[in-house]
This record gives structure tokens, sequence and C-alpha cells, in this order.
């Protein structure tokens, strides 16, 4: 492998960002911060453990793997300005598979308006890709999932569950007519996930937001929120945002794709009920659709956990599934 000549054809032909003052070429690349917080963020893809080449095509494996990453700046309420890619070539793997995961990320990349600064390239006996993102946000302005307070909504963007319905339909490998549009939409949701950063930068103006995004399944992201926060998130089954494609599916699929199918990349969050309406409406002039799911409170017991209410019980969420909870004895009986 040249390494010389592979990095010469994905390196970006001008940058984009003016903080910018040394890109690839050097032993490192310098940026100018501002007064701003600087967020960073690290995620990892292996072949055949987070993504296999049967399900996406190599400028996809780029797309998404910068899409989880800028997906982690929005959830931070952060701007992303600069990425860089650490990536494990097996033999086998010739130049032209690179270019086009890297042209993926560029596609991302370019509607950020972000810059691809440096990275490591070397050989190994997996395909793996490292993409390390760098963003801003103003002074104290890190959205965390410690900043629920009892009394707030609970909130998501989108719908929940395409990406990995997407997946299933991927993996059945049966053809998926081109007018197929339901199905098509969760195919594409799984391949080239839209982060949400313009929304959550539209969230500036409100004071206090707690957000994660929904890269592990809703289940995980709530009991992150409820655990740092220290509250109890009580949310209803049936308000859950569902696309009209997952509906195709069975009701246990959807029920598991909705609470536990991860990478919709979309954004849950907290907010008072005072400041809900300002969500709905930056939501609103974005085209991003924002729904109600639950609410915030506090009871020492119960806090830490998750409960939804469905069909005239209370169940009890788990990070990766249910359990059960009668309401007369409180007994904790595990549903399957
Ligand atoms: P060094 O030996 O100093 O680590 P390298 O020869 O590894 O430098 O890299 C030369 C330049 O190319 C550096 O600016 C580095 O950031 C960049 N680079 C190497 N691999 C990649 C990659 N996969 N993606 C982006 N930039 C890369
Ligand atoms: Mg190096």
């Amino acid at each position: 492998m040249d390494e010389y000549a592979l990095i010469k054809k994905i390196i970006q032909p001008t940058y984009r960002r003016d903080e910018l003052i040394k890109g690839i070429g050097d032993d490192s690349a310098v940026f100018r911060s501002s007064e701003a917080d600087t967020v960073v963020a690290v995620d990892t893809f292996v072949e055949n453990v987070h993504f296999t080449k049967e399900t996406l095509a190599p400028w996809q494996i780029g797309y998404r793997l910068l899409g989880a990453n800028i997906s982690d700046m929005a959830a931070m309420g952060a701007e992303p300005l600069f990425y860089l890619v650490s990536i494990v070539l097996p033999n086998g793997i010739d130049d032209h598979f690179v270019v086009e995961v890297f042209s993926g990320m560029d596609q991302l990349a370019a509607k950020f308006g972000i810059d691809l600064i440096g990275g490591d390239t070397v050989s190994g006996t997996e395909l793996a890709l490292s993409l390390t993102i760098i963003g801003s946000v103003p002074r104290g302005k890190a959205r965390y999932r410690s900043h629920a307070r009892a009394g707030d909504v609970v909130f998501v963007t989108g719908t929940l569950g395409d990406s990995r319905a997407g997946l299933q339909l991927l993996l059945q490998k049966e053809q998926i007519e081109s007018d197929d549009t339901l199905r098509q939409r969760l195919i594409k949701k799984h391949q080239q996930p839209e982060p949400r950063v313009h929304f959550a930068k539209a969230l500036r103006k409100i004071d206090r937001v707690a957000l994660n995004d929904v890269s592990d399944g809703i289940a995980n992201e709530l009991h992150e929120i409820a655990e740092q926060s220290d509250v109890t998130i009580e949310i209803n089954d049936a308000h859950i945002p569902i696309s009209d494609g997952l509906r195709l599916f069975s009701k246990s699929e959807q029920t598991n794709f909705k609470y536990f199918g991860g990478e919709d990349f979309e954004l849950v969050g907290t907010v008072s009920e005072t400041n809900f309406p300002v969500v709905k409406k930056e939501g609103e002039k974005l085209g991003v659709k924002v729904t109600e799911i639950g609410s915030i409170s506090y009871n020492k017991e119960r806090n830490g956990n998750v409960y939804v209410y469905k069909e005239d019980s209370i169940k009890r969420l788990q990070k990766h599934g249910y359990v059960h909870k009668s309401r007369e004895n409180n007994d904790e009986i595990k549903d399957d």
C-alpha cells in the first residue's frame, strides 16, 4: 500500500473552515479556537461488527460513520467543524474502495461545511475506521444528559425504529421496488442518516435542554438521561412516533425496533413545559417533526428508571427488554 498516494486521493481540494490554519500534510493539523467551548468525540466502525459490505456501499460506510459522529455533536448542541479518520486496511482492499468511503464522508461533510484535517492509514487484518470529530458550542451551552428536571416534557425528533427496519429489509435481500417509497425510506434511513445539528442549534435560545441522540435505541438513551439526571421518566407507548413504513412490520417487531433498534440518529430530549412550544416551533421551521412522548418526575425510589404506559398498564422499561410492573403490589415480573 502506498500510503502517500492514497492520502493524495482522499484529501479535500479546498478547505471549508476559516478556523483552519494547517490541514493534511504535516505532523498535526492546526486550527484556531475562539472563546467557544470545544467538543470532541470519537466513534469506531469495525467490519462485520458495526457494518457489513453487504448492507452498505463503500460510500455509505463513510456517510454513516461521519453521520454517527455528527449526531454526537448535535446531541451536545454543538456545531461540527473538523474530523480525522484513522483507517485499518486489510489485504485485498484497493485504493478505489477507500476513495469511495471518503467520498461518502465528504458528501455529508459538504452539507455541514466541515473539513477532513487528518488521520492515519495502517495495514491490519480487519477493515476498521475510527473517526474523531471536533466541534464547538457557545460557552456553557453544551447539552448534557444530566440536564433533565422534574416537570419536564420528554420529546423526540422524527420517527423511531426506521433504521433497524431498513437494516432488516437489507438483510432479507429481497428486491425492493424503486416505487416502494415506504420501504425505500427505511433503507435510506439506515444508509444515510440525517443528523439533527440545525435543530439542536436552533434550541440555543433555550436556557436548559437535556439532549441525547438515538444511537443505541430510545430505551437505552432514556435510561442514560434518567440515571445521569437522577429523575424518573414516564413515557406513553401510543405517543412514540413511528413511520408508515414501520407499520408494515409485525407488532412485536414494531415494538422491538422503536425501543431497541438504534442508529436512527434522532434526538431525544427534555425541556420545561414552558419552553416546549419553542422546541416545537423551531422544529416546524426546520421541517423536523417534534413529538411529546412523556414527562419527568422526581421519586427517590424510582429515579434512574423509565416507565412505559401501554394499554392501561405500566411497565418498567429495561435498557434491553421489558419488566412488567403490576400496579397492585409493585412486584416486577419479567414479561418474556
Ligand atoms: P505521520 O507519520 O506524521 O503520522 P502520516 O504519514 O501518517 O504522518 O500522515 C501524513 C498526513 O496525512 C498527516 O497530515 C495525516 O493527518 C494525513 N493522513 C494520514 N492518513 C489519513 C487518513 N486516513 N485520513 C486523513 N488524513 C490522513
Ligand atoms: Mg501517521
